[in-house]
């Protein structure tokens, strides 16, 4: 690691702990390494347009501050994306080079299908992703895949881009977000580049859209997305999509667009289960670049069945046990595990137990603004009486903490996902047009902020 890379290391230890985890991961954890220093000016290497001027706008002034304190002198930090280096440099070339994380068409090639640990919740997805990549725009179009954040929907995604470039370099791959996506198509309004867009997103072989959701109320964006949809669809151009929920389930977004998506094939994942989470441990061990190739599997289990819900936590907590024991010079003992994670663990059981107060509180809010029992609240009487404030309970704990339909089932008697589904879309329409309701909900609201600041 040379001086730069040491000081955007600090630097990014200290932006972790200032900006929240989102932000984190979204813009900064994908840059591990500096570029190149020339005039006074550290070039970092940055994914997209997009990432650069979130940079630029929030966080470059906090970066250059950091900077100079741990520099002793100015110095200042440039972002750039691959494009703007092209002049200069012909970095880009679509074969693999081991030192550059991204590829053209702002692939990930860390992300493949190698390194993608396969198991029950996730092995249909995977298979299909395979047959896809072998076969861009004959097997399945779009491919749309579905799963909870945090269970490897941009990794296979990634991997299908990586596999088709491997095979074939001349093949134009597009990876974006679907907020990348919106921010484009601002620009282009602004600007009138309509050429410019259309370069980008239509001459190409293979379009990867990531987190589809996003584009959810955003309707002019998603009229050009449908164009382009259908532009590439009719070309047999590969298209894949991924999402948090299926396609029937997306919010705000036209038909027009999701009936399309229905028109391949769906795949979703789904949590790992606890052998497949160790084996996602082991798999990382191997390749993490520090020198503890081996942990006790007592070790891996107490990891692997801490975090059980999110691949990207589980991650973050092998490497964060792994730091601790190494600084500390520690054994890797259940124990020293135990230590490392504490903090972790502690906010987890903190807002779990939070949430769970939250919905019971909401329950019963709503229980007693209709005066009726907790246990009728939660039942299964059909009398309309019970059955409103029992869709309304289940609306607003959707709307406030906006956890699955499954789990917001299990805190009514075991429901099933599409009951609870149905009954949030139900309310979400009748408050639009019974203002009777709507006052109704307000007041219930108020006074479970009131109940939550007491
Ligand atoms: P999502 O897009 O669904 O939120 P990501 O694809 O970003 O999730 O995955 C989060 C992290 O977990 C990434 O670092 C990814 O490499 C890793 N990951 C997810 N699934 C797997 C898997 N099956 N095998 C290995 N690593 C995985
Ligand atoms: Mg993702």
């Amino acid at each position: 690691m040379n001086n730069y890379d040491q000081l955007w290391q600090r630097i990014l230890g200290d932006l972790e702990s200032t900006f929240n985890e989102e932000t984190y991961q979204d813009v900064f954890e994908p840059i591990k390494s500096t570029h190149k220093f020339v005039n006074g000016h550290i070039y970092v290497l940055v994914q997209s347009e997009f990432i650069k001027n979130r940079i630029n706008r929030f966080y470059l002034t906090k970066i250059n501050e950091l900077a100079t304190k741990y520099q002793g002198e100015p110095i200042r930090f440039k972002f750039v994306t691959e494009q703007e280096l092209l002049p200069e440099e012909t970095l880009v070339s679509p074969e693999r080079n081991l030192n550059l994380k991204y590829r053209p068409g702002n692939l990930n090639a860390t992300y493949t299908f190698d390194n993608f640990v396969v198991g029950k919740s996730n092995m249909f997805a995977f298979r299909m992703a395979m047959k896809v990549a072998d076969q861009p725009g004959a097997v399945a179009n779009p491919l749309y895949i579905f799963g909870d954040v945090g269970l490897g929907k941009t990794h296979l995604m990634q991997s299908i881009g990586n596999y088709i470039l491997d095979q074939d370099v001349s093949k134009k791959i597009l990876y974006v977000k679907a907020d990348g996506f919106i921010e484009d198509f601002a620009n282009l309004l602004k600007r009138e580049k309509m050429d410019d867009f259309n370069h980008k997103y239509r001459e190409i072989d293979v379009l990867l859209v990531d987190d589809i959701q996003i584009m959810g109320g955003a309707t002019r964006t998603q009229m050009e997305f449908f164009k382009l949809f259908d532009y590439l669809y009719q070309q047999n151009k590969q298209i894949v999509i991924t999402s948090d929920k299926p396609a029937s389930e997306l919010k705000n977004i036209m038909t027009r667009l999701t009936s399309r998506f229905e028109v391949g094939l769906t795949v979703d994942i789904q949590v790992p289960d606890l052998e497949h989470r160790i084996e996602i441990l082991k798999r990382k061990l191997a390749t993490e670049s520090s020198d503890i190739h081996d942990i006790p599997n007592n070790v891996l289990e107490f990891i692997a069945s801490s975090f059980v819900t999110n691949i990207r936590e589980l991650e973050g907590a092998l490497k964060r046990v792994l730091f601790y024991c190494l600084t500390n010079n520690l054994d890797l003992t259940v124990e020293s595990t135990a230590e490392a994670l504490e903090p972790l663990l502690r906010t987890k059981r903190k807002s779990d137990s939070l949430n769970e107060n939250n919905y019971d509180k909401i329950q019963s809010v709503v229980s007693d603004f209709y005066g009726i029992s907790l246990e009728d609240l939660i039942g299964k009487k059909r009398h309309s009486k019970y059955v409103v404030p029992r869709h309304i309970a289940m609306y607003l704990i959707k709307s406030r903490y906006n956890i699955p339909y499954k789990t917001i089932g299990g805190l009514f008697g075991d429901r099933d996902h599409s009951t609870v589904l149905a009954a949030c879309e139900k309310i979400d329409n009748d408050i639009k047009q019974d203002p009777s309701l709507k006052l109704a909900i307000d007041t219930i609201l108020k006074k479970i902020d009131f109940l939550s600041k007491n």
